[in-house]
């Protein structure tokens, strides 16, 4: 990731990630156990997710960056457990709590990620996705307010940009008007960063994820699906719509309206 970002520093990219690879399946999986009256397990399982974090920021880090990292990092693993703790008490877990608990591996990764371009010298800024994503309330997979996101990006991201900085946002979360946490869907983090691309107006949108492009089926199904050079927008749209994985359904429509190519 940082070897991507430093290849495009001429070209001032802004970074939005997702979580780290199954964190938001084992938060999901914390959340219940904890609602089951399981809170053991669902602290262990949290605790894994805590140790991985800090193992990775150990190599990714040194001293007093680490520090700063670890205190942040911290106190939010200490709302995370808060949050657990309130989830045994109720037994209940309905989706806005989900929202707010699977919000934690963005956070997480946003602010690990901020410090790690830092440390390799890249004039990194973090910036809270929930305070400029504005969604209603359907809590699991809200829908966006498009004027008032593209007006906090513009406001926000817009300066940092023509100082010099990269922004780092975490993808798949935001909040309503009013502050409540709610996320995108699962999957959402790539229709963050067509959000952020269209409302900035940039000349590209790139999706790093684990396969190579957009392809004839799941690799994983099919070892011999191929990558798909070009699609267009309706194409991409449809595969998406019936079940494609890569793309988040939503992910184009920002990136078609303001005609800005996606690369995969
Ligand atoms: N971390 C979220 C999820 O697993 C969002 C994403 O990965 O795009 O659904
Ligand atoms: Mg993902």
């Amino acid at each position: 990731l940082i070897r991507i970002v430093l290849s495009r520093a001429g070209a001032q990219p802004v970074v939005v990630v997702s979580a780290l690879a199954k964190v938001t399946a084992q938060l999901l999986e914390s959340g219940n156990a904890a609602a089951d009256g399981h809170l053991g397990l669902a602290l262990a399982i949290v605790r894994d997710i805590y140790v991985r974090h800090e193992q990775l920021a150990d190599s990714l880090l040194d001293g007093s960056a680490h520090g700063a990292l670890d205190r942040e990092l911290r106190d939010e693993f200490r709302a995370l457990e808060s949050q657990l703790h309130d989830l045994e008490a109720s037994r209940r877990l309905d989706l806005k709590s989900q929202d707010r608990l699977l919000g934690f591996g963005e956070c997480f990764s946003s602010a690990l990620v901020k410090e790690a371009l830092c440390e390799a010298g890249v004039n990194a800024a973090y910036v809270d996705a929930r305070s400029c994503l504005v969604t209603d309330a359907r809590h699991g997979q809200a829908s966006l307010v498009w004027e008032e996101t593209n007006q906090r990006l513009r406001d926000t991201v817009g300066p940092l940009l023509e100082s010099g900085a990269v922004s780092v946002l975490g993808g798949f979360i935001a909040s309503t008007a009013d502050g409540v946490p709610t996320t995108l869907g699962r999957g959402g983090s790539d229709f963050s960063a067509a959000i952020v691309g269209a409302a900035l107006s940039a000349s590209r949108i790139e999706i790093w994820t684990d396969v190579d492009g957009v392809m004839t089926t799941d690799p994983k199904l099919c070892p011999d699906a191929r990558v798909i050079r070009k699609l267009s927008f309706d194409e991409a749209e449809e595969l998406a719509h019936f079940g494609a994985k890569v793309l988040h359904p939503a992910t184009l429509a920002p990136a078609k309206r303001e005609n800005i190519p996606v690369y995969v």
